[in-house]
């Protein structure tokens, strides 16, 4: 045909729409998106005509051009331009807390509560034995108290959130007694120095960057006389002082200082804060709330730190608490109830999804066996070494039934809890290293990434690992389906 037979071959949208398989769709996905797309592949069978040269118009398949074609394709396009860009994948790199990937997977009660309770109404903020107004802050202050041991509780965004209220609550205008040791970065411009200016605190840097002892902090204090005094002499090269607000400590999350070392212990700070009627504050970060030495896991946990008397403790929820993304604080009552009551909390307050996944968490840890065994990230840290060589064997054979030609090799692994937490700790665990060919690793780790369910690998020495460790039992097949020829 010519090129002027073909555009006169092209259907008219309202011939398209009236196709049975679009009236369907419209009714589903709405005519706007129907009718938008069949305009679209329209255009574009156009806009390729016209780019034909005449001989190639020749040869032009114009079977593109039925109805049932020009519908077909617009059906395919509304599919298409209705994925969504957050979606699930497989971990396959053996780091537990990966935060590129979501960090704590949650478990399932979580996920179950979130959608019963977000599904319709709930008494987020509704006293329901009353008949009256309650507050969101009340529905898991109780248990956190329970399982911690504090006074009481509250629930931020995430730990910046927190850092950032507990700070402009107890610290504004005041200066906050820090470790050199310890001004950490968290990551994505999370800075300790920058979060407390923006909180109106005023940093006082004490010790040195391997060394801070007790009685640094304690001489850096100062009284408000002391503050007012300093003021009236100013010495210009001095600067400006403020009375001491806090002192705190900062859990060097996400690295270690090692050699020729000393920091003050939580005992040490809170003796101090006590002579002086200071709170004593401890930015914890990761949440732990087991001893779970026996998996070499030498973190400090929130219970055991709480005991020893501070005033106020913050961490994340989903790093090895092992729930959602938020920041809590748990501590004397008196500074939490100031929390509630700050301008930011409401800026700050969390969604009932959240309190829903938190609640079913935390939940878990009325018995510690629970925990380990219902929470992921705490599952995946106890997993033993044979259970993973078996899992990394299944794994194996699920990959050998759909692609024989692949060279697979059991391999032992280091692990890591990643997510700024623990960095030293090296968890021994087993993965699949994969060979396709003469095919490179990067090549096959691309076509993982690519795969209906997106497997993300490691890549050690030009080697493909799969780590079984985060691979949950339910996936192994789907990650050998990624692998298909
Ligand atoms: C992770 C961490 C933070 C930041 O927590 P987010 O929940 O990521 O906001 C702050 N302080 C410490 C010590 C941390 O480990």
């Amino acid at each position: 045909m010519t090129k002027k037979e073909l555009l006169r071959g092209l259907p008219k949208i309202d011939e398209v729409l009236k196709q049975e398989s679009l009236v369907v769709l419209s009714e589903e996905k709405g005519d706007l998106m129907v009718t938008e797309a069949v305009r679209a592949v329209i255009a574009g069978l156009r806009a390729s005509i016209l780019d034909l040269s005449d001989k190639k118009a020749e040869e032009f398949d114009a079977s593109a051009l039925e109805i049932e074609a020009v519908a077909e394709a617009a059906e395919a396009k509304v599919l298409r331009d209705e994925e969504l860009n957050l979606y699930p994948l497989i971990n396959a790199t053996g780091t537990i807390l990966h935060t590129n990937l979501g960090r704590a997977p949650l478990c399932r009660d979580a996920v179950e509560n979130v959608a019963r309770v977000s599904k319709g109404y709930s008494d987020l903020e509704y006293n329901v034995p009353k008949g009256k107004r309650g507050s969101r802050h009340d529905l898991v202050g109780d248990l956190i108290a329970e399982l911690t041991g504090a006074e009481d509780a509250m629930v931020v965004n995430n730990n910046a959130a927190a850092t950032m209220i507990v700070l402009a609550t107890i610290g504004a205008g005041k200066e906050i007694v820090v470790s050199r040791g310890e001004l950490v970065e968290i990551g994505g411009a999370f800075r300790i120095p920058d979060i407390m200016r923006q909180s109106g605190a005023y940093l006082q840097e004490v010790g040195t960057s391997n060394k801070t002892k007790a009685s640094d902090y304690e001489s850096a204090i100062i009284t408000k006389q002391q503050a007012e005094e300093a003021k009236l002499n100013m010495d210009p090269r001095g600067g400006m002082r403020f009375e001491t607000g806090a002192l705190m400590k900062v859990h060097k999350s996400n690295y270690d200082i090692v050699g020729f070392t000393e920091e003050a212990s939580l005992e040490e700070l809170v003796e101090i804060g006590r002579k002086y009627d200071l709170p004593v504050i401890f930015d914890m970060g990761n949440g732990l709330m087991l001893d779970m030495s026996a998996y070499g896991l030498n973190e400090p946990n929130i219970p055991a730190s709480l005991a020893t008397g501070i005033d106020v403790m913050l961490f994340s929820g989903d790093k090895l608490l092992g729930g959602p993304q938020a920041g809590i604080i748990v501590g004397k009552k008196k500074y939490i109830k100031a929390m509630k009551k700050h301008p930011l909390a409401r800026a700050m307050r969390v969604d009932k999804m959240t309190f829903a996944a938190l609640e079913a968490t935390l939940m878990k840890y009325r018995d510690p066996k629970v925990a380990l065994r219902d929470i992921p990230v705490l599952n995946m840290i106890s997993a033993s070494g044979e259970e993973m060589r078996a899992k990394a064997e299944r794994l194996a054979d699920a990959i050998k039934r759909v692609n024989p030609a692949l060279s697979l090799e059991l391999v032992p692994v280091e692990d890591q809890i990643g997510g700024g937490s623990a960095p030293m700790v090296r968890l021994p665990g087993w993965a699949v290293s994969v060979k396709d060919g003469m095919k490179s690793a990067d090549r096959t780790e691309r076509k993982l990434r690519k795969a209906e369910v997106p497997v993300v690998a490691r890549i050690n020495e030009d080697r493909l690992l799969l780590c079984v460790r985060t691979i949950a039992e339910d996936e192994l097949e789907t990650v050998a389906e990624a692998l298909r020829k």
